[in-house]
C-alpha cells in the first residue's frame, strides 16, 4: 500500500551517530526534503572506522562507569568485504588516487574511514552534524514529540572545559549509535578462580603484548627488562594513558593463548598473535566435533577445538574435546552487545538477551512508529547497503510517501518472526543475525522502497567471497576468481554515474 505522493510532508528528525548508518541516514532523510539535524559525540564522521589505539583500563569491559573507547578496530584491519559489495549503492566504494588512499580491493581501515569522509562532503552532510554533542536522554514528550537532551564539552583556550547541556524537540528520532562498544564475553564455569588474564577484542590493537619472550639464551631478568622496554615503547608510540599501561604489562610475557569465537576477527587476530605467541588455541562453537581438535592447516601453533567445558585454579583450561591446557591469557572473542542508555520509551522497547525489541523489519517500534527507528540494528549482511534501503524506508515513510501495515500488523509480523526463530532453534540472542536471509531482507526493503537495488552481481560476488574465503582462509583478500563480477559491478558502477 503507498501514499499519495501529493500528500509528502517534512519533518524535524534527529538523527543520533554520525557513523555509515547515521550518514546515510542523514543522507535520505535530508534528499526526502526532512530538516536534519545530526547529533555525534565525536569530532569528525565516520563512527567504528576512527581507527583508536587507546584501549579501555578494563579489558572485559565490564565496569560500567569505565571510560569508553568506541572503535574496537585492531591497528592491522582490512575489510572483510571487497570495495564493490561493501560501498553504498548510490556511491561506490571505487578506488581513489590521493595520498594515503589504499587501492585493495579489501582495503585498510583507514580507506574506509576516507570513503566515508569523502562520502559525508560529496552530500553536505557535516553541515547537519553537530560535532561533540552527545545524546544523554531521548524520550516522548506530551505533544507527540521527542525531547531530545545532548551535552557537549564547552572547551578554553587548554581545551578543558564544562559539560554543556541543551536540548530540543523533534518530530522523529532515528537511532544510529552502532553496537560494535560494549563487549560480550563467554561464560565459562570455574572462570572467577582461575588465575590468568582475560581480554576481549573489543581491546585489542595490536600483537606485541602477546609476544613469546622466551627467547633462548635469554635469561629470565633480560626477559623482563626486555618486556619492560617493550612495553614503554608502546604506550610512548600509540601515545597510550597510564590505565592503559595496566592494561598492556598484562599480557607482556604471554605464551599460551586461548582464543574464543569464529568471526572474521577472530580469525585475524588469532593469525596475527600466533606469529608472536608460543601457541594459540581457539575454541569454536561451530566446531563440529566435540571430541576431536586439530591443528588449523597451515600453521603449526594454532590449534581448533570445541568450546570451554570449564577452567580451573591450577590455571588449565579444559575443552570439551578433552584436551587441557595451561593458559597465560583467554581473549574473548565474542561479539558485542546492544545498548541505548540514553533512550526511555516506558519500557516499549527494550533490549532483553541481545534482542532489541519489538521491531518490525529491525526498524520500527511498532507503537512507536514510524517517529522511532533504528538503522544498522541487523549483522552478517552488507552493512552499508542495507543501512542506505533501511534509511530510504525510514525517510520514505515518514514524508508519508511510503505507508507501513498498521501497528496490530506490524506487531503480528514481529511475533511471526520471533516464533519462526524460535522454531528453527535460532537463539534469542542471534535475533539481528541476518546471515541466512540478508537478500531477502534487502529485496523486501528495496521493494518498499520502490527502487532497483541489490543487483544479481552483488549477491552472486557475496556467495563468491564466502566460497573463496573456505576455501583460502588466509590468502582470500588478495587471490580470488571472481574477476568478471568486478567487471560486471564496474560496469554498473559507470552506467551510474554517467
Ligand atoms: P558506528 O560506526 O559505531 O557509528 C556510531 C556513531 O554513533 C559513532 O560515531 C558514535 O560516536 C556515535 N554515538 C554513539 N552514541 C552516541 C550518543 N549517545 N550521542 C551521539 N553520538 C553517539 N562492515 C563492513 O561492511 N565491512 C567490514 O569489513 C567490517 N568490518 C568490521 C570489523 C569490526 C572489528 C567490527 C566491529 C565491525 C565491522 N563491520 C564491517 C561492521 C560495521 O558495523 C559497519 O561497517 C558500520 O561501520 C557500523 O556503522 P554504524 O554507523 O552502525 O556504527
Amino acid at each position: 500500500m503507498q501514499a499519495s505522493p501529493n500528500s509528502l510532508s517534512s519533518h524535524h528528525v534527529a538523527v543520533i551517530g554520525a557513523g555509515a548508518a547515521g550518514l546515510v541516514a542523514a543522507r535520505e532523510l535530508h534528499r526526502e526534503g526532512h530538516k536534519v539535524v545530526v547529533f555525534e559525540k565525536d569530532d569528525q564522521v565516520g563512527g567504528l572506522w576512527m581507527y583508536d589505539p587507546r584501549v579501555e583500563p578494563d579489558p572485559l569491559g565490564l565496569d560500567l562507569i569505565r571510560p569508553v573507547v568506541h572503535s574496537s578496530l585492531y591497528e592491522s584491519l582490512r575489510t572483510n568485504l571487497p570495495r564493490e559489495t561493501m560501498g553504498f549503492m548510490d556511491y561506490p566504494f571505487v578506488t581513489r588516487e590521493g595520498e594515503g588512499r589504499d587501492p585493495r580491493r579489501f582495503p585498510g581501515h583507514r580507506e574506509v574511514l576516507m570513503y566515508l569522509q569523502d562520502y559525508a562532503r560529496e552530500f553536505g552532510i557535516e553541515e547537519m552534524v553537530r560535532f561533540g554533542c552527545e545524546v544523554v536522554n531521548v524520550e516522548m514528550i506530551g505533544t507527540g514529540k521527542w525531547k531530545v537532551k545532548s551535552k557537549r564539552k564547552r572547551l578554553d583556550d587548554n581545551d578543558r572545559g564544562d559539560d554543556f547541556a541543551d536540548h530540543e524537540d523533534f518530530d522523529a528520532v532515528v537511532v544510529c549509535v552502532g553496537h560494535y562498544t560494549q563487549p560480550r564475553i563467554a561464560e565459562i564455569p570455574g572462570i572467577n578462580l582461575w588465575p590468568g588474564k582475560q581480554i576481549h577484542s573489543h581491546n585489542y590493537r595490536i600483537p606485541e603484548p602477546f609476544r613469546d619472550q622466551i627467547v633462548k639464551g635469554v635469561s629470565e631478568v633480560p626477559r623482563i627488562i626486555m618486556n619492560i622496554v617493550t612495553g614503554l615503547l608502546y604506550l610512548v608510540l600509540v601515545d597510550a594513558t597510564l590505565s592503559e599501561l595496566c592494561v598492556n604489562f598484562l599480557f607482556l610475557s604471554v605464551n599460551i593463548i586461548i582464543l574464543i569465537g569464529a568471526s572474521a576477527s577472530a580469525a585475524d587476530i588469532s593469525v596475527e598473535i600466533a606469529g608472536l605467541a608460543k601457541e594459540v588455541h581457539i575454541a569454536r562453537r561451530s566446531a563440529v566435533d566435540d571430541d576431536t581438535y586439530e591443528k588449523k592447516p597451515g600453521y603449526d601453533n594454532i590449534w581448533l577445538h570445541s568450546t570451554i567445558e570449564r577452567a580451573c585454579e591450577d590455571g588449565t583450561v579444559i575443552f570439551r574435546d578433552g584436551s587441557v591446557i595451561l593458559a597465560d591469557v583467554i581473549l574473548h572473542c565474542t561479539g558485542y552487545k546492544y545498548g541505548f542508555p540514553f533512550l526511555e520509551t516506558d519500557g516499549i522497547v527494550t533490549v532483553d538477551d541481545n534482542r532489541v525489541g519489538p521491531l518490525y523489519k529491525h526498524v520500527f517500534p511498532p507503537i512507536l512508529a514510524p517517529w522511532l527507528s533504528f538503522v544498522g540494528i541487523p549483522y552478517w549482511t552488507f552493512p552499508f547497503p542495507t543501512f542506505e534501503v533501511q534509511s530510504k524506508w525510514i525517510a520514505g515513510v515518514l514524508s508519508g510517501r511510503i505507508a507501513l501495515p498498521s501497528q496490530e500488523d506490524m506487531m503480528e509480523d514481529v511475533k511471526i518472526y520471533y516464533s519462526e526463530l524460535e522454531a528453527s532453534g535460532v537463539p534469542k540472542h542471534h535475533t539481528h543475525n541476518l546471515a541466512d536471509s540478508t537478500n531477502d531482507y534487502n529485496k523486501w526493503l528495496a521493494s518498499q522502497c520502490q527502487c532497483s537495488c541489490f543487483e544479481e552481481w552483488r549477491i552472486e560476488m557475496s556467495r563468491e567471497i564466502l566460497k573463496n574465503w573456505r576455501a583460502r582462509p588466509n590468502m582470500y583478500r588478495d587471490e580470488w576468481d571472481d574477476d568478471h563480477l568486478i567487471l560486471q559491478a564496474h560496469e554498473d558502477f559507470n552506467r551510474r554515474i554517467s
